[in-house]
């Protein structure tokens, strides 16, 4: 049977992006790939990069405030919202070209309309056109949602975050995950006011304990308000805001309400279930170490299938998938020791196990060292860096890194070599410490703390 296409991918975002580019230039297939909305998906347009770049943004008064305890006669000023926005945008049309130059540099054709699945080897376009393809990949990604609760409509998503006509005077950020925290600090470093409730009894879940709640404590330290065990029984418009009515019996108010309590595979819609597509209880496509589903020429990558929902993950898992069924080099994407971190302020960079997983798991030495950093100690500040490393007693291989701090994101990325390496404690303590620096305590933590 002849098809009009070896490969279509339904989402232009990281996952697809690639699998479509590899399988088109380097494993000569015919490549068709549709996107309803902007090609390079959540990462680029509505997540990882204009959430980096507002981070950014947010990061300048506390420097200029460290400028002048270090002798500089600089002012803060006005930020100016409307440009950063304008220049943001700029920014993201810019990345959108270079993704559409890519695809297309790799001969893959591209829709940029909404797909679903008719069958097997069919894929329709909202247009009516309809195409077959050998194998179909889905790579759809998440979305966010608000829960359903009088007043939803009143709250926003980090989808709408970024195009704020202005910055509210008041907002409130409702969850604890790592997207909940981040807009906590950067909307703080704006000059917002912030509340962040979160209903479980700390945020961050699912991290090191001992981390997070650094973090927690260096937040309210810098001005976010933190309600944990507290979540919006109802949201309602008055005429100077929108009021939280919350579990806790506090009725407060504010200009923005931000919704970031957990994200939905986009799996709904697609005609999945009917060709015997599994999905699991969020909607997560099910699929088998080679990103394949129950039907074989369907395959699915990146955030719709729930796995680690990452963008270096989504890519992974679309080059894994393009190698494998277009080059001949059958290879699974790899989901151990992926390094990550939360662009809080401070930072947290997390490889491998937490404490209490490890523990669960093992006998385990932990290494700790928390202290004021150079930098911002002759500052005047009180932030403090954690370093923490958890051993196992038995093989002494370092079993995960946490790393709260400025620049944590970037440290991590260098400690999860080691560690996918399998490097031991006695393999970090052999390395020669750089100096000075706040990464060399990772090198020069001598006794463990505890023993479990
Ligand atoms: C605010 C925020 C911050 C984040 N920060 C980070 C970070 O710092 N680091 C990190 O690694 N990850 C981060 N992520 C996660 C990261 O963005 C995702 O893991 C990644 O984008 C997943 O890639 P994907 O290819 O699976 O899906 P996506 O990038 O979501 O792409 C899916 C694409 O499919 C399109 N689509 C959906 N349905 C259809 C259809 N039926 N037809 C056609 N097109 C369709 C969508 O429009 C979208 O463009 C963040 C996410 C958010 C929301």
């Amino acid at each position: 049977m002849s098809f009009d296409y070896d490969l279509f991918v339904i989402g232009g975002g990281s996952g697809g992006v690639r699998a479509a580019r590899i399988a088109s230039a380097e494993g000569k297939a015919r490549v068709g790939l549709a996107e309803e909305y902007r090609m390079g998906g959540t990462c680029v347009i509505r997540g990882c990069v204009p959430k980096k770049l507002m981070v950014y943004a947010s990061e300048y008064p506390g420097m200029i405030a460290d400028a002048r305890a270090y002798g500089w006669k600089v002012e803060a000023g006005a930020f100016d919202w409307a440009q950063f926005r304008s220049q943001l945008e700029a920014e993201l049309t810019r990345l959108e070209n270079a993704y559409r130059g890519t695809l297309r540099n790799a001969g893959v054709e591209t829709f940029d309309l909404r797909a679903t699945v008719v069958d097997a080897h069919t894929v329709a376009l909202a247009d009516g056109r309809r195409f077959t393809a050998k194998h179909i990949l889905i790579a759809t990604g998440g979305r966010p949602f608000v829960p359903d609760l009088p007043g939803a409509e009143l709250a926003v998503t980090s989808n709408e975050i970024f195009h704020l006509d202005a910055l509210p005077k008041r907002a409130l950020v409702v969850g604890g995950g790592y997207i909940a925290s981040e807009f906590a600090c950067i909307l703080n470093g704006l000059g917002v006011e912030v509340s962040q409730y979160y209903r479980g009894a700390q945020i961050l879940r699912g991290f090191d304990d001992e981390a997070r709640g650094h973090v927690a404590t260096a937040m309210q330290a810098s001005g976010v308000t933190i309600h944990c065990g507290t979540d919006v029984l109802r949201l309602e418009k008055t005429a100077t805001g929108i009021r939280a009515v919350a579990t806790d019996g506090t009725e407060r108010e504010f200009d923005l309400v931000m919704y970031a309590t957990g994200r939905k595979p986009n799996s709904s819609g697609l005609g999945l279930e009917a060709l015997g597509v599994e999905l699991g209880r969020n909607g997560e496509i099910k699929v088998d170490d080679w990103s394949q589903t129950a039907v074989p020429s369907i395959y699915a990558v990146g955030d719709v299938t729930d796995r680690i929902n990452l963008t270096p993950v989504a890519i992974r898992e679309g080059h894994a998938f393009a190698d494998t069924v277009f080059k001949g080099e059958p290879r699974k994407a790899d989901h151990e020791l992926v390094a990550s971190a939360v662009f809080t302020q401070p930072e947290l960079g997390t490889v491998g196990l937490s404490e209490e997983a490890a523990q669960a798991q093992e006998p385990i030495e932990v290494y700790v060292a928390s202290f004021r950093a150079m930098q911002t100690l002759f500052a005047g500040r009180q932030d403090r860096v954690l370093m923490k490393l958890i051993v196992s007693q038995q093989s002494r291989k370092v079993l995960g890194c946490h790393i709260v701090g400025p620049g944590a994101g970037e440290m991590i990325q260098l400690v999860g070599i080691a560690v996918k390496m399998g490097a031991t404690k006695e393999d970090f303590d052999r390395t020669v410490a750089v100096h000075p620096t706040m990464s060399e305590e990772l090198v020069t933590m001598r006794n463990p703390v505890r023993r479990s």
